[in-house]
């Protein structure tokens, strides 16, 4: 975990208010379910107040989803969580895809445990943002480009896992195909307040998808910004 000894103080952010903050959330994940001990030290670990507007650093150990402008939010951490340790369950990826970078919250806790993370985003202010969190923990095994992803990133398919932390009403076949024959899936689906987390996994030849929980994510929407 050299992203963690890299770390300055201060971009650690680790007060004795900022500790306590932080180990009240991981008490939290894992009274809502979360167990696995490699997600739960990642979030313990890496610094959220990095990604979310300085205005909203306090808040940044809370259990909730919190806007990054554009009209956009970083993901509740037991999303985040959830969705990781679906990731992660039956292998460590080598090859991750993320649709949707937003603060790059996501794609930082994947470089962590992954040897190689893709991400797309379709607003360019925000993966801006997201590029510049990266270099200051000093993550180096992240590619992101400025595209809309609901049709993947083919270049360097297939992936060992593709995440999505955008809502759409299905998942476009592109994405499947970019996915390696044993890759595993996750995405939000469905209509604002009927979204469920769904985790695909292959059953023969179909892909076959079973339900991680009810979740709220901002939309998948078309297009570049
Ligand atoms: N993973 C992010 C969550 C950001 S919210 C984080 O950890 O902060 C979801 C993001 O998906 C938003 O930034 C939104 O702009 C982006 N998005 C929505 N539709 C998209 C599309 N078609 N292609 C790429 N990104 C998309």
């Amino acid at each position: 975990m050299n992203v963690f000894s890299r770390l300055t103080p201060e971009a650690q952010g680790l007060g004795m208010t900022g500790q306590r903050a932080r180990d009240r959330l991981i008490a939290r994940l894992k009274e809502e379910g979360i167990a696995d001990r490699r997600v739960l030290d990642v979030l313990t670990r890496l610094p959220r107040h990095l990604f979310v507007e300085p205005a909203l650093e306090s808040r940044a150990y809370e259990d909730t989803a919190l806007p990054i402008g554009h009209a956009q939010t970083i993901s509740q951490p037991w999303v985040v969580a959830r969705m990781t340790e679906a990731l992660i369950e039956a292998k460590i990826p080598d090859k991750v895809l993320e649709i949707g970078t937003g603060s790059g919250y996501q794609a930082a806790v994947l470089a962590v445990l992954c040897a190689n993370v893709y991400t797309v985003e379709r607003i360019e202010g925000l993966l801006r943002e997201a590029r510049r969190r990266f270099r200051k923990l000093g993550i180096a095994n992240i590619r992101s480009k400025n595209d809309d992803g609901r049709i993947g990133w083919a270049e360097f398919a297939p992936y060992d896992a593709i995440v999505l932390t955008a809502a759409g009403e299905e998942v476009d076949s592109a994405l499947f195909d970019q996915l390696a024959p044993d890759g595993v899936l996750v995405a939000p689906v469905g209509p604002a307040g009927k979204q469920k987390l769904l985790c695909y996994r292959r059953d023969g030849d179909e892909w076959k998808a079973h339900t991680l929980g009810q979740v709220s994510f901002v939309p998948l929407l078309g297009g570049v910004a």
